[in-house]
């Protein structure tokens, strides 16, 4: 029998705000523990929670982007369970009535299908401290309360996810566009963007839902793939083998690549839900609502849209330019500037630009290259003052190191292009001189022979010139110099 997977996510995203949702604590990681607390946040009793209006902005942002609908009104709750890292032994959420509700996101398969993945809600809650052990540490547990009270939404996806591929591109497009309205960082690693992975498995074709396991706590792509892999294969295992799979939440080792037992699922009652008595229901007014709508910025895949249609970047190249908003909006200037096709523009920057960025350890938004620096760069090409791999090979590299424009380079290093027909005539003559073979080839040889001929000179002329040579002209006069012999 074949199987499939169902596999639906519940993805928590920190808000980038300046302060908590509830308090005035700083919002920031890394700080020494416990430094970012005071009375709300760690739960003392008498303290009153006050919603940091920000973060509603940008929670509103967030699954506006995700083209959701906005409820007008929603309600706070209380869900308690009892851990360290939460000291008032309830998490302030958002439960029967969420801020948001029905919106989709659409990913991109590796081979360039598209699917629509349905977002059944988004609410807000308050995110929990951390406990810290293990490695470093002796054998107690230590509390580090600076995260509680950090803003989250959470990010409830319909079933409609039948792969762990699938799952990779919806949460790595959830990051994109969080990160390009500027609501998250987008930091993984650091927790900013977290995953619980709900699966099950059924006979393929079938319409009933199988009993489900939830793997806790992903924080990167890659893991989220792996573990719901792992998770399906051993579910697979269970149901052939006679057994059946086991409601449960369950830990994903990242060192072993299996997901382990952590505890039998709770159920929602278990949580005793019940609307939070210290805060009042939240309502988002019209004109608010419009106010946050208007600040959006276009979105990643509009961007695309239109550099697909409006300077006839290819797709591919237009995705990869739409990975970050600095990046998109470093192209669009430098294809304004530039007066030539802005394909070429897309092309430098793809294929040389964020190389040699890279190899510095730089960020587009820290490139000492402006996009008009890119735009006479391949202007200088064009009116032949400079060979492509002159500009590819020497200049970009040095504007990158020196911040310096492509003009002044070119002079100060004397890198202008040869284009003065005797003094290349002069090199050309020289180098048939060295390679006596070569020309022997081209004059004895039939016409396959005589290009590979040319070829071969042309590339020793560029050697000797260091790559200033005119290669238009050179493919002219190689010929012609050799059949003047
Ligand atoms: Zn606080």
């Amino acid at each position: 029998m074949e199987f499939e997977a169902v596999i639906g996510l519940e993805v928590h995203a920190q808000l980038l705000t300046k302060t908590k949702i509830f308090c005035s604590c700083k919002n920031e990681f890394g700080a020494p523990p416990n430094t970012n607390v005071c009375p709300v946040c760690l739960g003392m009793p008498g303290s009153l929670p006050v919603l940091n209006k920000r973060a509603v902005e940008y929670a509103v942002k967030a699954a506006l982007a995700l083209n959701c609908k906005i409820n007008r009104y929603s309600v706070f709750a209380r869900k308690h369970y009892f851990y360290p890292d939460l000291p008032k032994a309830y998490q302030i959420t958002q439960y029967e009535l969420p801020f948001a509700e029905n919106g989709w996101v659409e990913i991109e398969k590796s081979d360039g299908t598209k699917k629509r993945i349905r977002i059944k809600r988004i609410h807000m809650e308050e995110d929990a401290g951390k406990t810290i052990h293990g490695e470093g540490f002796d054998e107690n547990s230590y509390v580090d309360l600076n995260r509680a009270g950090t803003p989250l939404i959470e990010i409830v996806s319909e079933p409609d996810i039948s792969t762990p591929e699938e799952a990779r591109l919806y949460m790595q497009k959830l990051r994109d566009i969080l990160v390009w309205i500027g609501v998250n960082d987008g930091n993984l690693e650091e927790g900013s963007l977290r995953c619980d992975a709900n699966v099950s498995i059924r006979p393929k074709g079938s319409k009933e839902l199988g009993t489900r396991t939830e793997i806790k706590n992903v924080n990167s792509f890659r893991f989220i793939q792996k573990a719901l892999e792992y998770e399906i294969e051993r579910q697979i295992k269970v149901v052939k083998s006679g057994g059946k799979v086991v409601q449960e939440t369950r830990l994903f080792d990242s060192q072993k690549g299996i997901t382990k037992t952590m505890r039998t699922k709770e159920e929602a009652e278990d949580y005793r839900y019940f609307p939070e008595p210290d805060l009042p229901p939240l309502i988002i007014d019209d004109e608010w609502l419009e106010s946050i709508r208007e600040s959006l910025p276009e979105l990643p895949d509009q961007v695309k849209e239109r550099f697909i249609s409006d300077y006839g970047v290819t797709s591919y190249d237009a995705s990869i330019l739409v990975r970050e908003k600095e990046l998109a909006e470093f192209f669009e200037r430098a294809a304004k500037a530039y007066k030539g096709e802005a394909k070429r523009v897309a092309n430098i920057i793809i294929s040389d630009l964020l190389g040699v960025l890279n190899e510095a350890k730089l960020d587009i938004s820290d490139s000492p290259v402006t996009p008009e620096g890119i735009a006479g760069l391949l202007t200088l090409v064009d009116n032949g003052t400079i060979s492509i791999r002159v500009a590819k090979e020497e200049v970009l590299p040095e504007m990158v190191r020196s911040g310096k424009s492509p003009e002044v380079i070119v002079k100060e290093k004397g890198l202008v292009q040869i284009s003065d027909e005797s003094a290349l005539r002069e090199v050309i003559k020289k180098v048939m001189a060295g390679n006596e073979k070569a020309v022997k080839q081209y004059r004895e040889g039939n016409e396959k022979q005589k290009q590979k001929a040319v070829k071969f000179l042309i590339g020793q002329v560029m050697k000797e010139t260091k790559g200033k040579a005119n290669p238009r002209l050179l493919n002219e006069l190689i010929p012609k110099v050799l059949e003047e012999g």
